[in-house]
């Protein structure tokens, strides 16, 4: 039995690696300070006596006793991490800090959920891991994509320093149960909105692309991650190389939910991404890991997830 840190446990993704790590006969400390996450995604871990949370927020040392660390804590859409765009940057580097160096004094690996979003509105298609990106360091999405990418710097530099066990993986987007439905990210709204009866906000023409991966695949992965021989730092990609546009993403929810909503066309955000794409060879390769879930599937159980939030 092991004892493991999450950060951000009460988020989407963190909520998902705590339920898995705990049924895997683990010790789990949930950190979360509720940005954006809820007290609902882990409700029903509360009860478990090998389960404990903790409200704290990682831009400030936290002293714990732990045997691994995931560190995931950071809003994820968008429209969360453009709110307080200050408090962003500093949860990735601050936060990253503090977690590198609870990390050091103990002697333990961390895990870094790093993002798709280092690559930037990427020129290079599809993207692997050694493509160093192109981010706009003074855009609205500057807060998050600078700061992320100043958290993989923190880490190879205490892997170097200070010969630290760490793990990159890099998560393109993401969804199934557990998003928060008002979390402004494209497949919560599209259902929202299909279940709704709403319009379906496409931002742009809706020709720009995303690759979306089924949430169980991606904790599958970043546990493989955290568990690969010590010494493989990565960065790794993993995300779901199957490639949509956003207007195929829509038709694809209204036929799944039977709705009558109709598209209308929005302005697209400053910076967006015109497509993303990974290459996973290496996941491939060092993780023995694919993806398994295709998008029919995963809408599937986020719509029935999503439907049950509305109910
Ligand atoms: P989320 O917003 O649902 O979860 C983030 C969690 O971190 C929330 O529970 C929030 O309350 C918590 N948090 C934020 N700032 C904090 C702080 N300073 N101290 C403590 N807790 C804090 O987002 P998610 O989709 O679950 O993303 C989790 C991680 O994965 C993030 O680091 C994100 O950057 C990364 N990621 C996610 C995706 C995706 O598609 N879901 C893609 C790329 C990267
Ligand atoms: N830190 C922490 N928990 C620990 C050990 C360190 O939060 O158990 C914080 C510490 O407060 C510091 C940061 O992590 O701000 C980096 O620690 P490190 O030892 O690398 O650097 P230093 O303390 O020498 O600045
Ligand atoms: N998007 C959209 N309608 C929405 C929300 C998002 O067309 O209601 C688009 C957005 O402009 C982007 C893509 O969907 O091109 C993915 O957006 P999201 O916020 O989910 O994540 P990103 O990958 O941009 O971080």
């Amino acid at each position: 039995m092991k004892r493991i840190l999450v950060t951000g446990g009460a988020g989407f993704l963190g909520s998902h690696l705590c339920e898995k790590l705990l049924n895997e006969n683990n010790e789990i400390l949930c950190v979360d300070n509720f940005y954006t996450g809820s007290r609902k995604n882990i409700h029903h871990l509360l009860d478990s006596k090998n389960f404990e949370l903790l409200r704290h927020d990682i831009t400030h040392p936290l002293f714990v006793e732990v045997d691994q660390i995931y560190n995931l804590a950071c809003p994820a859409s968008p429209v969360h991490y453009q709110f307080d765009p200050v408090q962003t940057t500093k949860t990735s580097v601050l936060g990253a800090i503090n977690m590198l160096g609870l990390a050091k004094r103990l002697k333990i690996p961390i895990l870094q959920a790093s993002t798709s979003e280092v690559y930037g509105d990427p020129e290079v298609h599809p993207q692997p891991e050694s493509y160093r990106g192109n981010v706009n360091t003074i855009g609205p999405r500057a807060c998050y994509d600078e700061g992320k990418r100043c958290a993989e710097t923190l880490f190879f530099d205490y892997y170097r320093q200070h010969d630290l066990d760490i793990k990159i993986i890099r998560i393109f987007n993401t969804y199934g149960p557990n998003m928060n439905p008002e979390d402004g990210r494209v497949v919560s709204n599209f259902i929202m909105q299909a279940l709704r009866g709403e319009d379906i906000t496409i931002y742009g023409d809706g020709k720009q692309t995303r690759s979306f991966c089924y949430v169980s695949d991606l904790i599958d992965g970043m546990v493989k991650m955290m568990n690969s021989e010590s010494g493989f730092t990565g960065p790794v990609n993993i995300g779901n190389p199957t490639e949509f546009t956003m207007l195929e993403l829509a038709e694809q929810i209204i036929e799944l939910t039977g709705s009558k909503s109709q598209l209308v066309f929005k302005e697209l955000p400053e910076d967006d991404p015109m497509q993303r794409k990974p290459i996973i060879t290496i996941a491939q390769d060092k993780l023995s890991w694919m993806p398994k879930v295709g998008l029919n599937e995963g809408l599937m159980h986020a719509i029935q997830y999503f439907k049950k939030n509305i109910e």
